[in-house]
């Protein structure tokens, strides 16, 4: 446990849900953590208890929240959990965070298996589907131009983004053809308790987290994590995006709601101490601009000069292009924030130098 996790509150201590299995968190709620071939090697998802109204008066069964990447092994995990798990009732409905891989990655296969109803918000689902569909989308040639043009110019870095062009569609290889859509203020009705969308933004195009007052509980998806900062970047497709203002102003929504809230993060465990915990990832980014605004003031800085004052380890490939997305974010707020004046330099690099 770090030193800032020491001010958090885990209710449930180190206990984690086995493969195949859940553990129930509230009444109704239930955990599934799922492993990840990735460096963040796990997602947590959320089973609730829910009843939607048939033809022939209410159908008891479950909602699941986020879905894990397409994989086998992710399936026969889904598996043993519809064998086990269920008390031999159906999925009802599939409720997704936001479009990346390891939240939307199994919905096509999901809802299919249970012919349920995807619901998420439409600019997700919408971002999601291009991209299922592109040859580029997280890599390719505009990827590498975007990133050349922050100041990474490593041929063989370089290369290897460019040639990344299937990324997206491996993890994700189809989304349902419709969905219901999830928008900031809306309540949906899971298992006769209210659950109110907040929206979020800076890590997704229109992330939605879920709180229910009843049970104290906030499904917090990727914007409310407790032990890492949420990945706030910027990408070719919106290559102007003020993505960490966005990403700091959506987390205060979140002050609002009680200070005993019990947060479900999908990755890390359950906790306590929510207004704790946004005051840490304000400090966080605070100290990272103030970092960044110093280099800046030194000298004219790209973003490939800010990695090694923003991130003090080796970083390998796929770490860089994240990297650089967050420097890229921290810059923008700063220049949007009127503090740094941008120029793109007669070789194509875009540098950000104190006002
Ligand atoms: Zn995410």
């Amino acid at each position: 446990m770090n030193l800032l996790e020491q001010q958090l509150h885990y209710p449930l201590g180190d206990v984690l849900p086995e493969p195949g299995t859940t553990l129930e968190v509230a009444p109704g709620v239930r955990w599934i953590r799922m492993s990840l071939p990735f460096a963040l090697n796990h997602i947590n998802l959320w089973l609730l208890r829910d009843e939607m109204d048939g033809p022939d008066g209410p159908v008891q069964g479950w909602t699941i929240v986020d879905c894990c990447i397409s994989r086998d092994e992710s399936k026969a995990q889904w598996e043993a959990i519809f064998a086990t798990q269920l008390q031999g009732l159906p999925i009802l409905r599939v409720i997704v965070t936001h479009m990346h891989p390891d939240h939307i990655g199994l919905a096509h296969w999901l809802c299919e298996r249970w012919q349920a109803p995807l619901w998420i918000s439409a600019t997700d689902y919408n971002v999601a589907r291009l991209s299922t569909q592109s040859t580029t989308g997280f890599g390719g040639e505009s990827a590498a131009r975007f990133f050349a043009s922050h100041g990474l110019t490593d041929p063989d870095s370089i290369e290897k983004i460019r040639a990344r062009t299937n990324y997206y569609p491996s993890l994700v290889p189809d989304v349902p053809r419709s969905f219901h859509r999830l928008m900031d203020g809306y309540t949906v009705r899971i298992g006769g308790r209210d659950w109110t969308c907040i929206s979020g933004y800076g890590h997704a195009p229109e992330h939605i987290a879920l709180h229910c007052a009843e049970l104290n509980i906030l499904i917090g998806g990727d914007m409310m994590l407790p032990r890492i900062s949420t990945n706030v970047s910027v990408y070719d497709v919106e290559p102007e995006s003020n993505a960490l203002t966005q990403f700091l102003d959506s987390i205060d929504k979140f002050s609002a709601l009680d200070a005993d809230t019990l947060t479900l993060p999908s990755h890390g465990k359950p906790f306590k101490g929510l207004h704790k915990r946004i005051e840490q990832l304000h400090d966080h980014h605070r100290d990272r601009l103030a970092e960044v605004m110093e280099a800046c003031q030194r000298k004219p800085c790209h973003a490939a000069d800010i990695l090694p004052i923003m991130f003090k380890r080796p970083l390998d490939l796929h770490q860089t292009t994240f990297a650089m997305g967050e420097a890229v974010a921290h810059l923008h707020a700063l220049w949007y924030g009127g503090q740094l004046r941008r120029t793109l330099d007669g070789d194509g690099i875009y540098r950000f130098s104190a006002v």
